[in-house]
């Protein structure tokens, strides 16, 4: 090694390396540990380890962007309190991500407003912060995508490509249309994720009525079968959390009238007197 080293070039060696936190922290530190007497391999240590963690935060805010979760959807901003059928000891525990391992799925049941996109994407928020790959989709949307990808001959790849994610949120399942080559392609999804890789699904209907998904009976019957096979299913029946809000506006909203309002509940889809 040579002896003779130019500290003048050390930017541009640090950038060549691609190490930006070095290149950031490296002066104020350099300062410190002359001033406190660090032994050298202290403040290469030292450096090492804000370069790590910066690449942990630049690694999760690049699966964030690339999660295209709603914005602003997360588990701060959701209240536990409107929904008392899930507990939030529940949704903590989904948080954590042990079902991920396992490829577990999750499936949110409850009629429109009820809170299932803000949760959904509330625990693929935090499991992105934990270190997971999520992509949140419209149903719609992806199978319109994987049908393109079908008529380029390109199904297989474009599947390929949705099992680096470890969680796909697919919201409002039921919205999908109920044209058979539409199914077929949602179908070999959840077939190939099986046991593998995790499914999250919002749905407003119960099974019962997933025949509007799946026209053909012994398919549904075959995807509610592997959806359910390894799955929490959480019962999201409640007042429609856009309406209840509303009408909170509406009169001036002291709690009692948020009380008042939870004891009536609406049929999905019929209007709120209130
Ligand atoms: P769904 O997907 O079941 O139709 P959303 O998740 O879109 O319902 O909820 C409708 C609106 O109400 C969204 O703006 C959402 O953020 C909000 N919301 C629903 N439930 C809650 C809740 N428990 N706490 C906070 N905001 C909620
Ligand atoms: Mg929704």
């Amino acid at each position: 090694m040579s002896v003779h080293v130019d500290i003048h070039t050390l930017p541009a060696m640090l950038t060549a390396l691609r190490l930006p936190s070095f290149q950031r922290h490296w002066s104020d530190l350099a300062g410190r540990a002359d001033a406190e007497g660090w032994q050298a391999a202290r403040f290469l240590a030292a450096l090492a380890e804000l370069e790590l963690a910066d690449r942990d935060s630049r690694r999760i805010q690049r699966h964030l962007l690339q999660a295209k979760l709603p914005a602003g959807k997360t588990l701060a901003t959701f209240d536990f309190a409107a929904l008392p059928t899930v507990p939030k000891a529940r949704v903590t525990a989904l948080a954590a991500g042990d079902w991920i391992e396992t490829g577990d799925n999750l499936v949110a049941i409850g009629n429109s407003g009820s809170g299932k996109t803000h949760l959904l994407a509330a625990v693929g928020h935090a499991l992105v912060e934990a270190g997971y790959r999520v992509l949140y989709t419209r149903t719609t949307d992806l199978v319109q995508r994987l049908q393109a990808a079908r008529r380029d001959l390109a199904l297989e790849a474009a599947l390929g490509k949705l099992d680096k994610f470890d969680l796909l949120i697919l919201d409002d399942i039921t919205y999908a249309n109920k044209d058979l080559a539409e199914t077929s392609v949602l179908f070999e999804l959840i077939a190939r994720r099986y046991e593998h890789r995790s499914l999250a699904i919002a749905a407003n209907q119960p099974f019962s009525a997933w025949d509007r998904v799946f026209p053909e009976q012994a398919v549904a019957v075959a995807a509610i079968d592997r959806l359910v096979h390894h799955a929490t299913i959480l019962e999201m029946n409640a007042e429609s959390y856009r309406r209840r809000s509303a009408a909170i506006r509406i009169d001036g909203g002291p709690p009692i009238v948020r009380d008042s309002l939870s004891d009536n509940q609406t049929e999905p889809g019929s209007d709120s007197q209130t």
